[in-house]
């Protein structure tokens, strides 16, 4: 028996007619399942009892369990799931004070890039997520938040590493017979893998990308991101440039601000030479403390960053951390068992 919720419009559509079911059938399971987010199949009330029963032969029925969520002085609220073999994962709702909702969703258990910054990637992968999974954390969050306006793949795991779901979780959320969110809604954010970055530019998809450069500088970024190594800035830039000409869509440079580490000046000089050229705007990020080895740089310092990107016209602005004392800021998601 398989999922139902990871089957994609056209897969169920091509089933339901090697079984002799009319398409619209399919149409009228998905809908149920992705816009009306009705999780079992009794509950699909027109589609009749003998095509119910015949999916409980076929399919079961899966998204996620919530398991706790806890929310900061903020409003950040931070989303714990427990995955069926028992991994755990986070989620986190942000809102802002314009009331925007942002949901920032996890693609892998874990993260096997081990970003030196990263609360994520300490533990290693432990594996990617189903489609359905991806989509459950949304699901969940939306049945106890009726508006969400954003979406972020900016949670736990590298996007990228898990391309394939990723990809399919995307088409069903911005799906018409789906929840037909919109595709200028949603941001991935990778590390940098330059192969992925060149596929994605062509996926034919309104979807934003942001890239987590944050270092200019070959020695630097290799020591705070190993992933530096197989991926350098060099072919990180082409590919960059690649998938702006390709989209004809600007790309967001985010840079995590570490204190002695990135935030020179020689660091801004490298940074300034790495938007040359390039339709990208810049989010610098205060460092969310984990671990002893780095420390935050400090608000001048940020400050002088933005004002001299800014004056070489590159759009710059910081992105302050929400939910910092829950642990559900940037780089703080780990799931910690209980
Ligand atoms: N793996 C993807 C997406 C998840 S990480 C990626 O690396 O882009 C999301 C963002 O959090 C990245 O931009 C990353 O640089 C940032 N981040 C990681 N650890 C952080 C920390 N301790 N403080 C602030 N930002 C951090
Ligand atoms: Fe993985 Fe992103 Fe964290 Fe790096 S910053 S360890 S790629 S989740």
């Amino acid at each position: 028996m398989q999922n139902i919720v990871n089957k994609s419009l056209d897969e169920l559509q091509s089933y339901f007619a090697e079984n002799g079911l009319p398409a619209y059938r399919a149409g009228q399971v998905y809908s149920w399942l992705h816009r009306k987010l009705t999780f079992n199949f009794d509950g699909m009330t027109d589609l009749g009892q003998e095509l119910r029963e015949w999916l409980k032969e076929k399919y079961y029925i899966k998204t996620l369990a919530l398991k706790h969520s806890v929310t900061a002085a903020d409003g950040t609220k931070k989303y714990l799931f427990e995955l069926l073999d028992g991994h755990r994962i986070e989620s986190v709702l942000l809102s802002d004070d314009t009331g925007r909702k942002t949901v920032c969703v996890s693609t892998q258990a874990g993260c096997p890039l081990g970003c030196a910054f990263c609360a994520t990637g300490r533990d290693g992968l432990q594996r990617d997520l189903e489609t359905s999974e991806i989509l459950g954390q949304v699901y969940a969050i939306a049945e106890e938040t009726q508006d969400i306006s954003n979406v972020v793949f900016m949670g736990m795991g590298e996007p990228f590493l898990n391309y394939a779901n990723l990809l399919k979780a995307i088409k069903i959320l911005t799906s018409k017979e789906g929840a037909n969110f919109g595709q200028r809604k949603i941001t991935v954010s990778t590390c940098g893998l330059a192969d992925k970055i060149r596929a994605f530019a062509r996926e034919n998809l309104q979807v934003r990308l942001a890239v987590s450069l944050n270092s200019a500088d070959d020695n630097v970024r290799a020591r705070l991101m190993p992933v530096n190594r197989k991926h350098p800035l060099g072919a990180l830039h082409e590919a960059i440039k690649y998938y702006i000409k390709t989209t004809g869509r600007r790309v967001t440079l985010e840079y995590v601000m570490l204190a002695g580490v990135n935030d020179r000046r020689s660091d801004l000089e490298a940074l300034k030479r790495f938007c040359r050229g390039l339709n990208v705007n810049v989010n610098l990020i205060p460092f969310n403390r984990f671990g002893k080895t780095f420390k935050a740089s400090s608000a001048a310092t940020l400050d002088f960053f933005v004002k001299a990107l800014l004056s070489e016209d590159i759009n710059t602005i910081v992105r302050h951390s929400r939910g910092e004392e829950i642990e559900a800021a940037c780089g703080q998601l780990a799931a910690k068992k209980k």
